[in-house]
């Protein structure tokens, strides 16, 4: 078992509680990758999730877990999009208010997509850094409650219900690859498989560029990096504070694997000519990883979680025209 602020009860309750907010994504099997990669092969479709991406799992149990009373007063966020928009989301299903704090880098599509939900929007700083200070002054000053897009145990619970399906409709997976930024996606699918079966072999992936949990795992302790632009925005940016999720994810991850610009496009690409999906930079990296070859210790049942499709559709004709999968 492991040692945290979190039980395999705490995954079931989350998914009872944000049931009537979330979808069940489906699980396609993937001809193409098994042929590549001699393995059976799974993705885990999160860009088909309400908001296109997984992110209203956490948001979603972590708002539905408050005081009514705190509910009441509004909450408010910082987020690279994704976060932001799962937020506006639940908040405009129950009726809340939300502020959200953007920082000025935010593609516009996100950014539209959560002005479109009521949501307050408020762009400020040039970096998630910045943003977050912003936002994290104005919470103390009118009583908000902030909900963080990963550091938080009802947010990696709520994300670690893509774990209990996993493990529901794919019994036989012995390996799982998962797209991995501030460690709440996969620190919260890593312990529902773990709990399962600790032999379950878990590979985290992020971007070449500034990826700062992969940087702090090496480190032993979180570090700071210089962002740098990358497909993969949601991806992006530092990890502090991280002290529920750096634990967590230095327990539960077996491998990490850092992919190029690239590699990302083509993945994108991939998804898109084989399989019909709008899929993002941050969705497409454990994909990527598979595609490249990059990922050791394949197992012989892999699930790769594709974790948004949130691209800005000029980005995604870009992609499309430049990296050619050659199919
Ligand atoms: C937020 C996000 C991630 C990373 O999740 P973390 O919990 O921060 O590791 C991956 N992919 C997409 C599309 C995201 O929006």
């Amino acid at each position: 078992m492991i040692d945290f602020a979190l039980t395999l009860r705490d995954l079931y309750l989350a998914q009872a509680r944000i049931a009537p907010l979330v979808r069940k994504t489906p699980l396609v099997s993937s001809p193409a990758l098994a042929k590549l990669s001699g393995s059976e092969i799974t993705l885990k479709l999160e860009n088909l999730q309400e908001t296109g991406s997984f992110k209203p799992r956490g948001a979603a149990n972590k708002i539905l877990s408050l005081n009514p009373e705190v509910r009441e007063r509004g909450i408010i966020t910082v987020s690279s999009g994704n976060h932001g928009r799962a937020v506006a989301y639940v908040a405009h299903r129950l009726g809340l208010r939300a502020l959200v704090f953007l920082a000025d880098n935010v593609p516009a599509n996100k950014l539209n997509a959560i002005q479109k939900l009521g949501a307050e929007v408020i762009v400020q700083g040039k970096t998630y850094e910045e943003a977050s200070e912003e936002a994290y002054r104005l919470m103390a000053k009118e009583g908000l409650e902030m909900i963080h897009p990963y550091n938080d145990p009802a947010v990696i619970a709520g994300q670690g219900t893509i774990g209990l399906e996993l493990l529901d409709e794919f019994p036989a997976l012995d390996t799982v690859i998962v797209p991995l930024s501030g460690g709440g996606l996969l620190g919260g699918i890593a312990f529902a498989l773990k709990s399962a079966d600790p032999g379950i072999h878990v590979v985290g992936v992020s971007m070449e560029r500034s990826p700062a949990m992969v940087e702090s795992l090496r480190a032993g302790r979180v570090v700071e990096i210089v962002e740098e632009p990358t497909l993969a925005d949601a991806l992006a940016g530092n990890i502090h504070p991280c002290d529920y999720t750096f634990p967590l994810v230095q327990k539960t991850i077996d491998a990490t694997v850092l992919v190029s610009e690239e590699e990302i496009a083509s993945a994108m690409n991939f998804a898109l000519e084989e399989h019909h999906l709008v899929v993002e930079g941050g969705g497409a990296v454990a994909l990527a990883a598979l595609i490249s070859g990059k990922v050791k210790h394949l197992g012989k049942h892999v699930a790769v979680v594709v974790s948004g499709g949130n691209v800005d559709m000029s980005v995604l004709l870009k992609v499309a025209r430049e990296h050619p999968s050659g199919r």
